[in-house]
């Protein structure tokens, strides 16, 4: 029996919707500041990185990067450019909101996760919602935030390091 064929593009308008996700992980160091979503969180250390190590905006901006299919951070933003040395990452956004522009895109909703065994961040989350929300000039409601242990175990769990996961979705405008 013939099966009726249905065939997709990238150019068909009911496809005005994709999906992005990305992780980053950062290794502890002590000494340093611990700025998570911009968001300066008091702890006796903080994240390694020629920024200020702020894994959960990278995993944002990458996010995004991919549901636009542009390449990676680092592809953007080299570390290795003097420019971007201890810059706030929040700059990142400042960038992929002006690519959505240009890009004619607008985000649907950002789901980020952060993996970090301490310091607890909950109280944290309503600042970070804030921050982002501005930079990438979204409202908050569009913005999850949650964190979680890793129960003790892995890189993560024995607090070596802080990982985020996040997803979102854009829309063709
Ligand atoms: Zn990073």
């Amino acid at each position: 029996m013939l099966q009726k064929m249905v065939t997709f593009s990238s150019s068909d308008s009911m496809f005005n919707m994709k999906i992005g996700f990305s992780k980053d992980i950062h290794v502890t160091k002590a000494g340093v500041p611990l700025i998570l979503c911009g968001v300066n969180i008091p702890s006796e250390f903080g994240l390694e990185s020629h920024s200020d190590g702020d894994c959960a905006t990278h995993a944002i901006v990458e996010a995004i990067f991919g549901a636009l299919n542009i390449g990676d951070l680092g592809s953007h933003y080299p570390p290795s450019d003097p420019k971007y040395e201890n810059v706030s990452s929040l700059i990142f956004l400042d960038d992929t909101r002006r690519i959505l522009d240009e890009m004619k895109y607008e985000i649907g909703n950002i789901d980020l996760f952060i993996s970090c065994e301490k310091p607890k961040l909950k109280k944290f989350i309503p600042e970070m919602k804030s921050l982002v929300a501005s930079h990438l000039k979204i409202s908050e409601e569009k913005i999850s935030i949650k964190a979680g242990t890793n129960e003790g175990v892995d890189a993560v769990g024995r607090g070596e390091a802080i990982e985020a996961y996040c997803v979102c979705l854009i829309e063709k405008i």
